[in-house]
């Protein structure tokens, strides 16, 4: 067994539960709509809207639009890279565990022969 290579499965593995205790899936959204009410500065045509803030979470079956209010934005950029960190090493792992799963064929092989 590559000893090496089992450090280093351990070490991505603590990085991996420190990032999900804060990681959060999606991306930043914004978004202008209109109220609706005919007396807002929003009802002229030239207006541009009220902007909206949405976290855009992608789902199996469709797109989640979770919407952020504005005291909340400055809290978001940390958690999703984190979740982008946990992807990453999440694929890593895997190609450790490959390379693992490969070397103890190869052994078994080696020991038919
Ligand atoms: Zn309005």
């Amino acid at each position: 067994m590559n000893k090496q290579i089992i450090i280093r499965k351990r070490i991505l593995k603590k990085a991996l539960l420190h990032l999900a205790g804060h990681m959060i899936q999606g991306s930043l959204v914004k978004l202008n709509h209109r109220c609706g009410n005919k007396n807002c500065h929003c009802a002229k045509p030239k207006d541009p809207g009220h902007t909206g803030y949405y976290l855009s979470v992608p789902t199996p079956e469709k797109t989640q639009m979770h919407y952020l209010p504005k005291d909340l934005l400055p809290q978001l950029p940390q958690p999703l890279a984190a979740f982008k960190q946990y992807w990453e090493i999440g694929k890593r792992i895997s190609q450790i565990n490959l390379a693992l799963l490969k070397e103890s064929a190869q052994r078994r092989k080696s020991h038919v022969h």
